[in-house]
């Protein structure tokens, strides 16, 4: 008989706004299992010594030099960008290949290919929908990309102004990581041990990992909801408005492009704007650049939350607990999940990933009241959640209900779960640790 999980540990890296989470099972014939979910960072804390590197290390430590799954949830850069390699193989991505994954999985929207005579992982016409996706998702990293080389253009936004840092940020994660993809793609060894998976597909990972059920919850295939595909489209309306905004070059113009600016013929600091411009014309300068940031900003908010709804939701059953790891999925990933047959497996989850570092859209509140083993500090067996996030560089400042993590969220895991947050770390600590009994 194939061994049983008895113990499941949780480790929380400091990745700043980030996650990375390595899941280990302890089995009873003292054998282990290692499954690492995402390994990316926007923006680590400046006075952490915990660095990529470290975190890279100190995985390959635990995991005995062999990882057995590699979850990647979704594209984004704080999802995946520890999984580069560098050319001298020091990456951190380098270790992880060096661990040998015998599985990577990701979301179904990631497939490299649609195979020969492929109908869709769900159904008979989406082949043409596959490619429409995948599509999108390219032309979204296009877009990235254009935002962000607007703001590096000489004569680009001042850095002192609001949104530039936001606009930078958000730009920033939504670029493509050609490094990072490519090895995922490859580090598993033969293409057929790459698993893209969709809502209620059949996981078997029995061969590697004995007696866990892994139940697959999202994303959703564009046949199962239209919700994604309803994104893809606005979305690519927005590709449209993206060449007509005055300010915004779509890629390829943005390096040839001298009418896009503004003010071509005007340096955007302060003193030259005093200097060169009428006084009755300086507030209408800056208010027509401070537009401009609003409409991108818009924009590569719109393409962000696009790519989060593709974000793999994994619910893993060993023993009698369930570990619940939903990456950044946002309410239209997870309102399909939710109406299915599924969603009671919901109900007596252990361990919740808070999803997308504690943003105001990506724990609904049905799911959240649905979480049986919420209470008090005294409850038995009282669920245990896990965030991974770092205040000030996502979503709206200075109390805007929009700021990630999001304080009502926040207060409401403080006081009916126990709560890890990497935020809690101390600069020496590399991990936050959680411990679940599986018998
Ligand atoms: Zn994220």
């Amino acid at each position: 008989m194939a061994a049983k999980p008895v113990t499941a540990t949780i480790r929380a890296y400091q990745m700043g706004f980030g996650d990375c989470f390595l899941l280990s099972f302890a089995y009873d014939d003292a054998s282990a299992r290692h499954v690492l979910i995402d390994f990316g960072s926007t923006a680590m804390p400046d006075k952490s010594k915990a660095n990529v590197k470290a975190v890279a290390a100190d995985i390959a430590q635990q995991c005995g030099g062999a990882l057995d799954i590699v979850v990647a949830t979704h594209r984004h850069k704080d999802h995946i960008s520890g999984f580069a390699t560098r050319k001298d193989g020091k990456g951190p991505g380098d270790v992880i290949r060096s661990l040998n994954p015998k599985r990577v999985i990701q979301p179904w929207t990631e497939a490299p290919n649609a195979p020969e005579g492929w109908t869709g992982p769900d159904g008979t016409s989406s082949a043409h929908a596959f490619a429409m996706q995948r599509d999108s998702l390219e032309n979204m990293h296009a877009v990235a990309q254009a935002v962000v080389d607007r703001l590096d253009r000489k004569g680009g936004f001042d850095r002192r102004w609001p949104l530039a840092e936001r606009l930078r940020f958000v730009g920033e994660d939504n670029i493509k990581n050609v490094s990072a993809v490519n090895n995922l793609m490859t580090m598993a060894g033969a293409p057929e041990n790459n698993m893209y998976v969709y809502h209620g597909c059949d996981l078997d990972l029995a061969a590697i990992l004995p007696n866990v059920k892994v139940h697959v919850l999202g994303p959703p295939t564009l046949k199962q909801s239209d919700s994604i595909e309803t994104y893809a489209k606005s979305s690519e309306d927005y590709w449209l408005k993206t060449r007509h905004l005055a300010g915004l070059a779509a890629t390829n113009d943005v390096a040839t492009s001298k009418t896009s600016m503004l003010f071509p013929n005007l340096k955007s600091t302060d003193t030259f704007r005093q200097t060169r411009l009428p006084t009755e014309m300086r507030w209408v300068a800056e208010r027509i650049d401070i537009a401009e940031q609003e409409q991108m900003l818009g924009i590569v908010t719109a393409l962000d939350n696009v790519m989060n709804n593709t974000s793999v939701i994994l619910l893993f059953e060993a023993g009698s607990k369930k570990l619940l790891f939903p990456g950044d999925a946002q309410l239209e990933n997870w309102r399909y999940a939710l109406q299915s047959d599924m969603a009671d497996l919901l109900n007596d989850v252990d361990l919740y990933k808070v999803g997308h570092h504690g943003s105001l859209n990506a724990t609904p509140k049905s799911m959240w009241k649905r979480f049986e083993k919420r209470g008090k500090p005294d409850t038995p067996d009282r669920l245990k959640t896990v965030m991974s996030t770092m205040a000030g560089k996502h979503g709206g400042k200075n109390g805007a209900p929009t700021e990630v993590p999001r304080i009502t969220l926040v207060n409401d895991l403080k006081a009916e779960s126990s709560l890890f947050n990497t935020e809690d770390l101390q600069p020496t600590q590399l991990c936050q640790v959680i411990t679940i009994d599986l018998r």
